[in-house]
């Protein structure tokens, strides 16, 4: 990450550049949910678009689904969710903002984990009460930590007064909707074990502190991937995944190595066999962009038992039957463009003037290439850009700009990413060739019209 990286200048730059903005701005914003504008829109859509040819396109061994974000309410009750799907809260007694205890605890050294009885994590947040300060006004003074569920209710299909006694959730996560389907797809697929089932989707919770712009937001998109296994290759399975996820970020996203660790869960939950997430040096730190772990067969038991469908899977192969195990690869839409904005913002000096430029890898960004015409008031000029410009668009995301001078297009377009601009001068109406700056080296450079579709396709492609 270039060392000049804040999170004011990032948070800036999206809002300015039209990357994200906050919800409902207008009327003061609504907190924790972010929208995505112009370019933050493409840049997800490529992001998943990445995420869908890694994990479905090109694997054989993979399949696509978009299941519903609204389930049957029993669903949240064999993942556990409707019982433990809460995390610790304390509120500070002077500045009254609410924190998460395991958070507080985590900032001074101290390892606690969200999942911990409100009994154990209080006698843990009491031992060392003298170390931890409110994170907004510095105070020592809490109240007892409680746990508070995540997930967010809603009345779909409750016409009563008291439907929240008996509510609809939101999805708190998408993997849900792929193991409800195991059993739809194996039937109506060439699917054998091992295989995975993989989609994206939006998903909600109530999450208590929301801080770091998209980094924790109560809406939020996560790319989930739930491979099945048989139970004695899940572990070697496992390794694969790991592998296969970490070179993902590293190949398909351009992200430097040295920003990316891997975090090992100390304290697993009951049935997990092993839990490893895939963390990014954010402005703010190391913090977790995806979780890849490996789940024992819980998830299709508990679902098992809960509809009282039996998930047991003859293997024709090995001779056996067992309910599959399963692995999962789960990361975040926002986590991930956070990430990838951090990694390749960098400023630079061009003569004795700062310029900002996000040095996107080609297949993430959102505008790949602009067209100007050098003057806005010379009729050749414009019809000539423009007519490269409606020829280009049919084939990728183009912008056609006339305004300001070149200096300001290039600044703007080095914002938001933009690998090439084509300038229209006089020399072009000769000559049939037009000028084409490179983003990152800001070298021109003279190429043919005729050779223009060739010469970008190649260098879009590298
Ligand atoms: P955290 O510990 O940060 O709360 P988590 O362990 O609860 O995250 P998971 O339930 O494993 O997260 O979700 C998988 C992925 O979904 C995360 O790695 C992250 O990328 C994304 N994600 C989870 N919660 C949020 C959120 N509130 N806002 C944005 N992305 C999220």
């Amino acid at each position: 990450m270039d060392k000049n990286v804040t999170m004011e200048k990032i948070v800036s730059l999206c809002k300015r550049r039209g990357f994200i903005f906050p919800s409902s701005e207008i009327y003061g914003g609504f907190s924790a949910i972010y929208d995505f504008g112009p370019y933050g829109a493409e840049l997800e859509n490529n992001i998943k678009k990445e995420w869908w040819k890694n994990m479905v396109q090109l694997r054989d061994d993979i399949v696509g689904l978009d299941s519903a974000i609204f389930m049957h309410p029993k669903v949240w009750e064999a993942s556990g969710h409707v019982a433990g799907f809460s995390d610790p809260l304390t509120e500070c007694r002077k500045c009254h903002s609410r924190l998460r205890v395991d958070h507080l605890l985590k900032d001074v050294g101290i390892a606690a984990d969200e999942k911990m009885s409100d009994e154990e994590i209080n006698k843990i947040f009491l031992k060392n009460k003298d170390k931890i300060k409110c994170t907004n006004c510095g105070a020592k003074d809490f109240t007892e930590a409680r746990k508070f569920n995540l997930l967010v209710k809603s009345n779909l299909g409750n016409f009563t007064e008291d439907w929240t006694k008996d509510p609809v959730y939101l999805r708190g996560e998408t993997c849900q909707g792929i193991y409800v389907n195991y059993k739809n797809v194996l039937d109506s697929s060439r699917v054998k074990i091992p295989f995975g089932i993989a989609q994206i989707g939006k998903a909600f919770r109530n999450e208590i502190t929301a801080r770091q712009f998209i980094f924790r937001t109560r809406e939020f998109e996560q790319m989930e991937m739930q491979y099945f296994t048989s139970p004695d290759e899940e572990m070697k399975e496992y390794e694969k995944l790991k592998k296969y996820r970490w070179d993902y970020y590293v190949k398909s996203l351009g992200i430097r190595k040295e920003n990316l660790s891997w975090k090992k869960h100390d304290n697993l939950v009951f049935y997990a066999k092993e839990a490893y997430d895939i963390e990014y040096n954010y402005p703010f730190g190391f913090k977790e962009l995806e979780g890849v772990h490996a789940r024992g067969n819980y998830d299709l038991s508990q679902h098992s038992k809960y509809s009282g469908q039996d998930f047991t899977y003859v293997d024709q192969l090995k001779g056996k039957k067992y309910v599959p195990h399963i692995i999962e690869s789960s990361a975040g839409v926002g986590r991930t463009l956070l990430a990838v904005i951090c990694d390749v913002y960098t400023e630079e000096e061009v003569n004795g003037e700062k310029r900002a430029v996000l040095k996107f890898k080609n297949n993430l960004a959102p505008i790949k290439a602009a067209v100007f015409p050098l003057l806005k008031n010379k009729t050749e000029l414009v019809a000539k850009a423009k007519e490269i410009y409606d020829n280009f668009k049919i084939k990728f995301m183009c912008e056609f700009d006339d305004n300001g001078n070149i200096g300001k297009r290039y600044r703007r377009q080095d914002e938001i990413g933009t690998p090439f601009c084509l300038t229209v001068d006089f020399d072009s109406l000769q000559n049939n060739d037009i000028t084409v700056r490179d983003r990152d080296t800001m070298k021109q450079e003279r190429v043919k019209i005729d050779e223009l579709e060739d010469y970008l396709k190649k260098k879009l492609g590298e």
